[in-house]
């Protein structure tokens, strides 16, 4: 049988610390039970909803039916060393932080920009996450999936559909697992890491429960940028408010709701279109 608990408080699954409650959340150990979960959609006819880390996904408040499956007990880490460079065959459920110990142990190159991001490599790999000119599909070599029908698939990088912030996983697919591949550097990876995680904390409001960047960065400027021009740098609805420090970063200040993010989302949506002509795209994921 497949692990699971019901009426999950689902603001424990979201680092913002919203949402409501998950009829069941389903904890699979292998790919034969994801694979099952997910013929189980198709048969009741309910969205899948993948969770990793939950750091870039607020969940509607009320009682929610949806197939939730958390990536907590996928967590298989294993590599190979081929001389120059180590490939890594990480399950979604691996951390970033795990991935970054390795890394610093073995002095390895081609992780450290994306080292402070709070993620699972399941939910980067879905998101295409990425961080000072860097993005996970630049060190991916392949994954391991599961698409909507519940055929188990492997494609190369090249094969997915990415781009900024997006991947065709978005639409269709659970990341099962990921194979990536690091070069062993001659660099001090271990400072180039911490100046990183420095810069992170001067600039984000990491005392906080926060979903990190808000919107995606439009063409024309950084939505930081357009936010703070539109005077949301700050601003509140009730406990949930675009963070002083960052304006692309919602913060929750304790008792924060559903529906004050969504009005300040749609206030701060409508204000940058109405000012600059700009449509702001959600990066985070809202579950409904
Ligand atoms: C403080 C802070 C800083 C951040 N900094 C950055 C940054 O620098 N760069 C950046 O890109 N992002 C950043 N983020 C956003 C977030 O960390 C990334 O998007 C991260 O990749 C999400 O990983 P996760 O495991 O938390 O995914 P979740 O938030 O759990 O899920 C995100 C999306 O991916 C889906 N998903 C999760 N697991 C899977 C899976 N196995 N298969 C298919 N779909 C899946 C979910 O359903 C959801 O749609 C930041 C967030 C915070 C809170």
């Amino acid at each position: 049988m497949i692990d699971f608990e019901e009426y999950v408080d689902l603001s424990r699954l979201s680092t913002i610390k919203i949402g409501g409650k998950a009829r069941k959340v389903y904890f699979p150990k292998k790919i034969e039970e994801v694979q099952y979960l997910i013929k189980k959609s198709l048969d009741e006819n309910k969205p899948v909803v993948p969770i990793g880390i939950g750091s870039n996904l607020i969940f509607k408040n009320g009682i929610l039916d949806h197939i939730f499956i958390s990536t907590k007990n996928l967590k298989s880490f294993s590599f190979k060393d081929y001389g120059e460079y180590i490939k890594l065959f990480l399950e979604a459920g691996v951390s970033f932080k795990t991935v970054v110990k390795f890394v610093k142990k073995y002095n390895l190159e081609g992780f450290e920009n994306l080292s402070g991001i709070p993620a699972s490599i399941g939910g980067a790999v879905a998101m295409n996450a990425g961080a000072f000119g860097s993005e996970i599909f630049d060190i991916l070599d392949e994954v391991i999936w599961i698409d909507n029908k519940g055929n188990i698939r492997v494609s190369k990088k090249e094969e997915i559909e990415h781009s900024y912030r997006y991947t065709s996983f978005q639409r269709n697919g659970f990341v099962y697992s990921a194979t990536i591949t690091l070069k062993k550097s001659d660099k001090d990876i271990s400072k180039i890491i911490k100046q990183h995680l420095l810069e992170r904390n001067k600039k984000q409001p990491l005392d906080l429960p926060t979903s990190g960047s808000t919107y995606k960065n439009p063409k024309e400027a950084p939505a930081g940028f357009l936010l703070e021009k539109a005077g949301f740098k700050g601003k509140r609805n009730g406990d949930v408010g675009f963070s002083e420090k960052h304006a692309n970063f919602l913060v929750n200040y304790g008792r924060g709701t559903f529906s004050q993010l969504i009005n300040l989302l749609q206030d701060a949506e409508n204000t940058v279109k109405t000012l600059f002509g700009i449509n702001l795209e959600r990066e985070v994921k809202i579950v409904q």
